[in-house]
């Protein structure tokens, strides 16, 4: 059993509370660790923000609200202790890492970087303006605003088509603005999106401009085959154009886009810190594999607390 140093609070810190935190907070706490968990939003992470989840085992169809209070229930049930406060800094050069956060510091032996990712903005003229007046970077929560309205989904990956299918629930009509002429979505979530006839995909177009007085009312697309414009009325877009990790607190070895390098232990660059879930760099962003690495990780954490690594 790791041995808990009178000198310093923890023995394991896990920055984020999202599945890949909370799974190795649970491997953690079984393991007997003494840890603490930092999360700077809410238990769950992006996982609450999700409609449905069909991929998940064990459950053809769960909310996303609703798997992420059965997390929650079980890192309550292991007595997880959670903290909540963003992460500023770390200082991993010694032994015993300092966690810097906006609500104080703290001290352990080991870390686990579990911090995800946060949505890709757009960067057209109107996209900042209108945040909240008609542009949205979250269906699940403001979706019901368009009932019966037409709105647009920026994106081809799982994220944008998945969210095109959710909005179909109360909009109107859901115009899907893809830059290239196959989408990058599931083959399941790509075959619901094209048979549903509330949505219609714009192939080959990039959004230019967004107009609109008080609230948004239309959108400039740009084909990027025949460079032609055409203008589209409606009342919403939603932006998934993909993400960008948070990492930036972390001075340890990264890809180039910012996603943490682990080797399939979970171990970084640095001594003493691993990284799990969608801030690492992998092949497959999901529910599934984030908890996969967080029990890896939590795992290779015992081993190095206990002298083994
Ligand atoms: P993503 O897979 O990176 O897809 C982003 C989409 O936006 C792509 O289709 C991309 O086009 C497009 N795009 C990127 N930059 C753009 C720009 N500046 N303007 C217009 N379009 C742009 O992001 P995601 O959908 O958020 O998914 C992130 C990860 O989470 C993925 O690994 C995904 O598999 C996973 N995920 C899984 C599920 C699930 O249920 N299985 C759900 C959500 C997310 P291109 O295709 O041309 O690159």
């Amino acid at each position: 059993m790791v041995k808990v140093q009178d000198s310093m609070k923890y023995d394991l810190i896990i920055l984020g509370g999202g599945p890949a935190g909370l799974t190795a907070g649970i491997y953690a706490r079984r393991a007997r660790i003494s840890t603490l968990l930092i999360e700077k939003i809410g238990i769950g992470g992006k996982l609450p923000l999700i409609d449905i989840i069909e991929n998940y085992p064990g459950f053809i169809e769960i909310g996303g609200m609703d798997l992420s209070q059965k997390f929650e229930e079980h890192v309550k049930n292991v007595g997880l202790e959670v903290k909540y406060a963003e992460v500023t800094s770390i200082k991993a050069d010694a032994d015993i890492k300092t966690v810097k956060t906006n609500d104080g510091e703290y001290e352990s032996r080991a870390i686990i970087i579990a911090t995800g990712v946060k949505s890709l903005e757009l960067d057209v003229k109107g996209a900042k303006e209108f945040i909240g007046r008609g542009i949205s970077y979250c269906a699940t929560c403001d979706g019901p605003l368009f009932a019966n309205r037409t709105v647009a989904v920026i994106g081809g990956g799982d994220s944008a088509i998945k969210e095109a299918i959710f909005l179909t629930k109360n909009a109107a009509k859901v115009y899907v603005v893809h830059r290239r002429d196959a989408l990058r979505a599931e083959k399941i979530l790509q075959e619901k999106a094209l048979n549903n006839p509330k949505i219609k995909v714009l192939w080959n177009s990039v959004v230019r401009e967004i107009h609109g007085d008080r609230t948004v009312s239309g959108i400039t697309l740009e084909n990027v085959k025949t460079k032609e414009h055409r203008h589209i009325n409606l009342d919403g877009v939603f932006v998934y154009i993909g993400n960008v990790p948070n990492t930036g607190f972390i001075d340890v070895k990264k890809d180039p886009s910012g996603y943490i390098i682990t080797d399939n232990g979970m171990r970084t660059s640095a001594d003493g810190i691993f990284a799990a879930g969608d801030c690492r760099s992998k092949m497959l962003y999901q529910v599934s594999t984030a908890v996969g690495d967080g029990a890896t990780a939590a795992f290779t954490a015992e081993q190095y607390l206990e002298g083994v690594l």
